[in-house]
């Protein structure tokens, strides 16, 4: 099977019509492209991992079937971060970069094709927008909070669940602002403890950190940004409280790290053994290095956050906390450029917010999920704090999106 891009095909299909006005037209229809898109990657995936054709609905929800009670279910959200095409990952030629998505997790997941951005392409932004299910307008650049709730606020505050039962993972000090909104009906001391292992690191190093400096550049696209702390971020001290790790072992593990998302991995990991949180959020942004214009490293990223995620899912599947009860999320914050357009290089760059970049997908599977199933029907970025509130139970009042119904 040859992979031809959902442009490509279309004009194919229409060989009567001009393909500048065919591309044209579906530079003005996101929505037609979303739907090739999709159809793409179901024909991928299913011919690539043998899943089945999904579609029907439920007639009843599974999470009941699955036996776990609510207030013991858990969810774990990993975001596919940075930025990645489907040329680079679900089309035919891209599907070496992603063996473990591939092999091990879409045949146990339902995979949604087709997730549009409708907010701002910016990382800290769109993270925002998928932990708020509103499409947040805060400057990506900036160190505010969501304006929004968002779900660590609504889990906590509704279920009454301590500070110690939703926490964030996140790529650079940028994202120290995450866990809690500014509204006023809930806000500081109601949202999720934030760990940036970078901040981390570089205290535990005390400035000193030559030796790590693969894994402290703090963000991809605006080198000289690097926000004040404030606010919820982890404080050093709790590092062998809490983690139950000393600085020692942690700067000595780091030293054997690859990259930025290697080390929230491994900081990740040690949260859900000592703390188990039954919300966490773990964001990615290795891909994100695409900036600097290598494609060698953004497929490095794609193929390291593949290898991450299935290192996830098997702790999330061995710890006890966690094994059998736990629902997990992972999708992309965004895409990147198309080839297509003019001035090429779209692997590069997310600016452009062609339809492209907008459309994403996403992979749910564990605790009352069904395996092996394609969903067409596009959701929209926001859906996903609903849906984690139907699982969990608690109601995502001022959401804009709508519980994932092949969820619920
Ligand atoms: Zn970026």
């Amino acid at each position: 099977m040859t992979y031809q891009s959902p442009r490509r095909s279309t004009t194919e299909q229409n060989a009567g019509a001009s393909s500048a006005s065919l591309l044209n037209e579906l530079a003005y229809n996101p929505r037609e492209l979303a739907r090739q898109l999709s159809f793409s990657r179901r024909e991928f995936l299913r011919a690539a991992a043998g899943v089945t054709l999904g579609g029907t609905l439920l007639s009843s929800g599974m999470l009941a079937r699955s036996g776990v009670p609510q207030k013991k279910r858990k969810v774990v959200v990993i975001t596919f971060g940075g930025g990645a095409r489907d040329q680079e990952t679900f089309a035919p030629e891209g599907q070496e970069n992603i063996p473990h998505l591939m092999r091990d997790l879409i045949p146990q997941s339902t995979f949604f094709t087709q997730v549009v951005n409708r907010g701002i392409l910016g990382h800290y932004v769109a993270t925002a927008s998928l932990a708020t299910g509103v499409y947040e307008t805060i400057n990506n650049f900036a160190s505010l909070p969501p304006e929004h709730p968002t779900a660590f606020e609504y889990f906590r505050k509704d279920l009454k669940r301590p500070s110690s039962d939703a926490w964030v993972v996140a790529p650079s000090n940028g994202f120290n602002r995450i866990g809690e909104s500014s509204h006023r009906a809930y806000g500081p001391g109601l949202g999720a403890r934030v760990i940036l292992p970078k901040h981390l690191l570089t205290a535990a190093t005390s400035g000193g950190g030559a030796d790590y400096e693969h894994l402290l550049r703090d963000n991809y696209e605006t080198p000289f940004y690097t926000p004040e702390l404030s606010g919820s971020e982890f404080e050093l001290q709790q590092l062998e409280m809490l983690l139950k790790l000393s600085v020692d072992d942690f700067k000595k593990h780091a030293l054997t790290l690859s990259s930025p998302d290697e080390l929230s991995v491994y900081i990740a990991r040690q949260l859900m053994r000592q703390l188990a949180p039954s919300l966490l959020w773990i964001t990615m942004h290795d891909i994100d290095i695409a900036h600097a214009g290598a494609y060698s490293l953004y497929i490095e990223g794609i193929r390291r956050t593949d290898r991450l995620c299935a290192d996830l899912w098997k702790t999330i599947q061995t710890e006890p906390e966690y094994a059998g009860n736990t629902t997990v999320f992972i999708l992309p914050d965004f895409g990147r450029d198309s080839d297509d357009d003019s001035g090429g290089n779209g692997f590069q760059h997310h600016r452009t917010g062609d339809a492209l970049s907008r459309t994403t997908w996403m992979m749910a599977m564990g605790a009352g999920v069904r395996e092996g199933i394609v969903v067409d029907r596009a959701l929209e970025s926001t859906d996903l704090v609903p849906s984690i509130g139907s699982i969990l139970g608690f109601s995502a009042s001022q959401a804009q999106g709508k519980p994932i119904v092949e969820l619920t």
